[in-house]
């Protein structure tokens, strides 16, 4: 109850009872004097009425004001604690009277703990805010200010002194009251310090832009990908540059684009896999990935699945790993040759301790490696050698990197035996030795009692010639030769004729001993290369390795007519023959059993004919026979009827790509058979002599053509040019070869000669003389078809020669015959660490070629790269000449 209200009251009882009760007091008492009285008691009333009236009304107000006090005391008490307890800093500012703008009206105690102000020092004056803003933010502060008059509110983010004198954010957020006229009036604000969130955030953008740049600019190729779709999303610089794709040919590019199709399977099963195992976070692997020019490469993934822009994506770290992954897989095969192999090797380090021998080690030398690891070889000395003569080998090894001779040792038996030792340094880039290896063989007797135990296992006890074991081996090896030579083999079956005759009248000593005899005589009536064998009674088999047609049937009567001479037994004189069956490889048949069978037959045949006569199982090889001489004379004729021709076939260098070479082959354009391949005429030219002739005729052509490429302006490319074992054989070559080069006008260097592995085989003074004589010309020389021989590399090194052609045999199973791939690799490294060159032959596919250059080889010719072609064909491949001067020299 306010006082107006009273008052109102008051005034309204006071007005009613001055109008109302006189005239009741009128109409109720007439007689004036009791009126008067009346009057008197009537205004005591009215004093006693109103001041119980007032007294009522004034008590209900003074109620009223202290219950609005004790409410106004508990709002303001409830306030207090809030804004101690609030977070933030309320304030208010109040509109200036002089609209030079805001004076502040209020700020909450909370300012202290906040900011370390205390209250009055913040009202004491008034630029104390601005004062402290932080003057970089100073601008947008006002831009904030500028929009709470606009808009009535505001929320911003700036950076407020601290009494510590650090700096903090703020997040102040204002409301504007206006008054009634629209005039600002009033600004109310709270203030929150965000320092801690804001360096987090900070944090987080700091972080984010290191990890872009991480990405961006990291070394490592990197890469984002959708999981879903495969496609790139995003990839770093360092990925452009090394796959060779720009960034935007990425983003259209799936991962599988850049793996070799074969991979994609296994990359897909990976993915499905990855799927199954509820994709883990983090995965790897080794995979090979292909460039835009093509080219293979392996790497090593790192990734893990992230969300990028809202897709789920993988992230990938890519590491090339081919160098490392190459010298593991040739370590690989390296350590299965170190193992594999006869010989005793030992690898010790710079201080020739033991750091590893392989098995053939342990069964020479009897040491484990466990007891030699660590130790010096001096555990293995005999004391047979002087210190001289270990003084020696140092000094010839830091001269010359290298020794060989023959060492006493020790066995860990006691034993002192000799063994051929080769040590060769092994250095590191820097030239630092980093190695020895030592190769050595036992050279003792002990090989020659392995060998009288081989005997025993291998051959007849009556006869002594080979058994069937040792027959088998020996087809086996002559049958894989014929496959690739392409030469015939021939087994003979011999059986002597109605020798139970000579078993039931004269006994079976004297049958033994007539056996013996004729034993004797057809090992000497054939060729070393020959084999015969008893298979039992007086059954022979005869087995002919390349044996040309022509031949067979002299064979088969040499054989005959030693049966025939007399036999002297006991003084009395015996005369025999022999019936022999001929089967030919492959066609009578595939293998030992089925000649054998074949040639059986055709002895029966023989037996039915009379006995003491040849058949042949078929008559393939009498038509061959037949076919032999025809080709023989009309071979006679071919060179000057110039029906031979060459073939020129490429020679790449795996590395650059670049032509190094052309192998010059030849071909005999037969009026009636067509083009003739040189497999079949050859060995015919070979086996009748004309070989010199078209030797010869090779040569001067193939130089010739050479020349007339290097007259025509072309930049030519050295001549490879095969020669047969006869024409190395021939003591005129080195003058043909004189000739021809004087002929042609062609440097030495251009020409290129090509000698079978037979030839390699040979090591003797003739061998190493013709070599050295070629050499000494300045022409190169290779040895073709190396691996199908037996030719050994200790050899191989007494001979100067500059190049192995790994034979196609070998080529072919790359990618697929482990075996095959072992032999590569071996002759690869063997090849360069006896300082020779690799070329593979026979390269007909991409993957071959990738196997080559990834270890190592040096150069290709396949059909991969061509065919052999018409020199007018062969043209193509040669570049005009930069510089006259070139060929001349
Ligand atoms: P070679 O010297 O080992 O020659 C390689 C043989 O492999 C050639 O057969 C060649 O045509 C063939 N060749 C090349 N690339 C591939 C390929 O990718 N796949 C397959 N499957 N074969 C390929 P060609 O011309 O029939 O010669 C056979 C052999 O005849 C030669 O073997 C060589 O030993 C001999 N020969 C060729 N010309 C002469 C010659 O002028 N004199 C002598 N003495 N022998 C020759
Ligand atoms: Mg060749
Ligand atoms: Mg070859």
């Amino acid at each position: 109850m306010n006082a107006s209200r009273i008052v109102g009251l008051f005034l309204a009882f006071g007005v009613a009872w001055i109008l109302i009760s006189d005239r009741i007091l009128e109409f109720l008492i007439q007689d004036p004097h009791a009126r008067q009285t009346a009057q008197s008691v009537k205004g005591v009333a009215f004093v006693l009425a109103s001041t119980l009236l007032i007294y009522v009304l004034v008590r209900q107000a003074e109620r009223e004001r202290s219950r609005l006090e004790a409410e106004t005391l508990r709002e303001k008490d409830r306030l207090a604690r809030v804004l101690e307890v609030a977070p933030a800093v309320i304030y208010s500012l109040r509109a200036d009277p002089t609209g030079q703008g805001f004076v502040t009206d209020f700020v909450s105690d909370q300012i202290e703990p906040m900011m370390g102000y205390r209250v009055d020092q913040w009202m004491a004056q008034p630029d104390f805010w601005r004062q402290h803003v932080h003057p970089d933010d100073l601008s947008q502060v006002e831009r904030a200010q500028q929009t709470l008059f606009e808009s009535g509110s505001v929320h911003h983010e700036y950076r407020f002194l601290h009494a510590d004198g650090v700096y903090r954010w703020v997040n102040d957020h204002l409301i504007l009251q206006r008054d009634a006229d629209g005039r600002p009036a009033q600004i109310h604000g709270a203030w929150l310090d965000i320092s801690e969130r804001k360096r987090v955030e900070l944090a987080m953008i700091e972080a984010d832009r290191r990890y872009r740049n991480l990405f961006r600019l990291n070394p490592q190729p990197m890469w984002i990908y959708d999981e879903d779709s495969l496609r790139f999303l995003s990839v770093n610089e360092a990925a452009v540059n090394k796959y060779g794709y720009s960034r935007d040919e990425f983003l259209a590019m799936t991962v599988l684009d850049i793996r070799p199709p074969e991979d994609v399977a296994r990359f897909q099963a990976m993915l499905a896999d990855h799927e199954a195992s509820g994709r883990s976070q983090l995965f790897g692997g080794v995979w090979r990935h292909r460039k835009k020019d093509g080219s293979l490469f392996w790497v090593e993934i790192a990734g893990h699945s992230l969300e990028f822009d809202g897709i789920k994506a993988r992230l990938i770290l890519l590491t090339d790993i081919t160098d490392r992954y190459q010298a593991e897989e040739r370590l690989r095969l390296i350590s299965h040759v170190f193992d594999a192999s006869q010989e005793g090797i030992s690898i010790t380090d710079a201080h020739n301790r033991y750091v590893s021998v392989n098995r053939a080690f342990t069964r020479i030398t009897g040491y484990e490696p466990e007891e030699v690891i660590g130790k010096t070889p001096a555990i293995q000395r005999s004391g047979r050698h002087d210190k001289a003569f270990y003084e020696g080998m140092w000094q010839q090894l830091r001269e010359e990197g290298h020794w060989e001779g023959e060492v006493w040792n020790r066995r860990k038996s006691g034993e002192i035996y000799p063994q051929w030792l080769i040590i060769t340094v092994i250095k590191d880039a820097q030239g630092q030795v980093q190695q020895y290896m030592g190769i050595f063989m036992d050279s003792t007797g002990r090989k020659a009692a392995e060998e009288r135990i081989q005997r025993l296992a291998n051959y007849d006890i009556l006869t002594g010639l080979p058994n069937r074991t040792l027959l088998f081996d020996r087809a086996k090896v002559a049958f894989a030769t014929a496959g690739r030579t392409h030469a015939p083999v021939v087994v003979m079956h011999l059986n002597v004729d109605h020798f139970q005759h000579v078993n039931e009248s004269l006994g079976h000593e004297v049958g033994d001993e007539v056996l013996v005899t004729l034993a004797q005589r057809l090992l000497t009536a054939l060729r070393p290369e020959d084999t015969v064998s008893r298979l039992g009674g007086d059954d022979f088999i005869i087995l002919l390795p390349h044996i040309t047609a022509r031949d067979v049937a002299t064979v088969a009567m040499r054989l005959m007519s030693a049966v025939a001479e007399p036999v002297d037994v006991r003084g009395q004189e015996l005369r025999l023959t022999a019936s022999v069956g001929i089967a030919e490889f492959p066609e009578n048949g595939a293998d030992l059993v089925q000649l054998t069978q074949a040639a059986e037959s055709a002895v029966s045949q023989a037996k039915r004919e009379g006995r003491n006569t040849f058949r042949f199982f078929s008559r393939s090889v009498q038509d061959q026979v037949k076919e032999t001489l025809v080709m023989e004379r009309d071979l006679r004729l071919a060179v000057e009827r110039h029906q031979l021709v060459l073939h020129y076939q490429p020679q790449i260098d795996v590395a650059s790509g670049r032509l190094v070479g052309m192998e010059a082959l030849v071909r005999w354009q037969h009026p009636e058979w067509g083009l003739v391949p040189p497999g079949r005429f050859i060995p015919v030219a070979e086996a009748s002599g004309l070989i010199r002739e078209i030797g010869r005729w090779v040569l001067g052509t193939a130089l010739q053509q050479n020349a007339a490429w290097a007259a025509a302006g072309l930049d030519i490319v050295p001549v490879a040019v095969n020669l047969s074992m006869a024409q190395f054989k021939d003591p005129g070559l080195r003058d043909a070869v004189i000739e021809a080069l004087q002929l042609s006008g062609l440097p030495a260097n251009m020409v290129e000669l090509e000698l079978t592995e037979s030839v390699a085989m040979e090591d003797s003074n003739f061998t190493i003389a013709t070599i050295d004589g070629l050499k000494r010309l300045g022409v190169a020389l290779s040895i073709d078809d190396f691996g199908t021989g037996y030719s050994s590399l200790s050899y191989l090194k007494r001979f100067d020669i500059d190049k192995l052609k790994i034979d196609q045999s070998f080529v072919r199973g790359l990618k697929f015959d482990p075996q095959d791939e072992v032999i590569a690799v071996t002759v690869i490294n063997l090849a360069h660490s006896l300082g020779l060159r690799t070329i593979a032959e026979g390269v007909e596919t991409q993957d071959q070629l990738d196997f080559l250059r990834a270890h190592g080889c040096d150069q290709y010719q396949g059909y991969l790269y061509s065919r052999p072609v018409p020199a007018d064909e062969a043209v193509q491949w040669l570049s005009p000449r930069r510089a006259l001067a070139d060929v001349s020299q």
